[in-house]
């Protein structure tokens, strides 16, 4: 690795390379009594006397700007938003930087500001501080946001918790995302949309009916990367059946069309969760009011090898790789 690639960016193998030489670079990697850099976790935790308080922060440079289902404002709130519910944490503020290039139209830079606004609204989470710079035409391309979060801990959920026997559950149909931005990106008629939103009301009916015991967005990578890492930090097996993976047909057929698989290209409105046995079919049903495609796609094994087998449709089982990225970059 000479020079960073675009595929450095883009989830997977590679961005887990580009994540190591960060993280190996940095010293101070955690306070005192939390966790940050050592964990790579959705948010790092800070203790403050014995409250414990989550911190995210996410880049968007999302191509197009708008999309089937959202556009650069919603996502850089929601993706933000959802990185802090994951931990267990209930968001309390955002920041918000925008890095625009000169010559973008005030209409969209106005209508990206209402999609901010809009989506800050809707989970009652103030934005209490930000940055603009504005860069020379063509050193960037339109616009890119930032966003970081703070949010109150009550009942921390980690990457780390998973438990032999435990269900592992999918909030709805996965691929979303990443597949309707490729459709638009490349002028594809469908009637997919990005399912870019909160996951907050999901997290939040969950825990309270039942024990989660590990929780993550899958985001870039897709469901394939997500599972590999709770699998990989938890040091379980996760067993997952192909036929249970709620996905739309119209994913299926943009993902054909493209040779993108929906389980490797992102979510931005999914969580996936690890849940006791005997809670499972409670946190379903429940998690079942916020999406009908909501299901339980596997176990965790007693295994300690941190991988992922799928059965397949078929019967036959297989390892579920974790792509070495996404094949497009910028999908968030
Ligand atoms: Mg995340």
């Amino acid at each position: 690795m000479d020079k960073i690639k675009l595929s450095h960016g883009a989830g997977g193998e590679k961005m887990q390379k580009l994540i190591s030489l960060i993280t190996s670079s940095i010293e101070l990697k955690k306070t005192i009594g939390g966790s940050g850099l050592d964990k790579l976790e959705d948010a790092g935790i800070v203790k403050i006397g014995n409250k414990k308080i989550a911190m995210t922060t996410d880049s968007y440079t999302v191509n197009p700007l708008f999309f089937p289902g959202g556009d650069i404002g919603t996502l850089s709130v929601y993706g933000t938003i959802n990185d802090l519910a994951v931990m267990g944490a209930k968001p309390v503020a955002l920041s918000l930087s925008l890095i625009v290039e000169e010559g973008l139209a005030i209409d969209v830079f106005k209508r990206v500001m209402k999609s901010i606004n809009k989506a800050s609204k809707s989970v009652n989470t103030p934005i209490i501080t930000g940055d603009s710079k504005v860069v020379e035409r063509g050193s960037l391309d339109k616009m890119v946001a930032n966003t970081a979060g703070i949010g109150l801990v009550n009942n921390l959920i980690t990457n780390y918790g998973a438990k032999p026997g435990d269900k592992i559950l999918v909030s709805g149909p996965v691929g979303e995302h990443g597949l309707a931005l490729l459709a638009e990106r490349f002028g594809f008629k469908t009637k997919l949309k990005s399912d870019c939103g909160p996951v907050l009301k999901t997290i939040e009916k969950a825990m309270s009916a039942g024990r989660v015991t590990a929780m993550k967005d899958p985001t870039r990578g897709g469901l394939a990367t997500c599972l590999n890492e709770l699998a990989q930090k938890s040091k379980r097996t996760f067993f997952v059946r192909e036929e249970d993976i709620p996905i739309r047909k119209e994913a299926n057929s943009i993902g054909e069309v493209l040779g993108i698989d929906p389980l490797q290209t992102a979510c931005e409105g999914r969580v996936v969760m690890c849940v006791r046995p005997k809670d499972a079919d409670n946190v379903l049903e429940t998690i079942k009011e916020e999406n009908k495609r909501a299901s339980i796609i596997g176990e965790v094994g007693k295994k300690t090898e941190g991988r992922v087998v799928v059965e397949t449709k078929i019967g036959g089982k297989r390892f579920m790789e974790m792509p070495i990225g996404e094949l497009y970059p910028r999908i968030c």
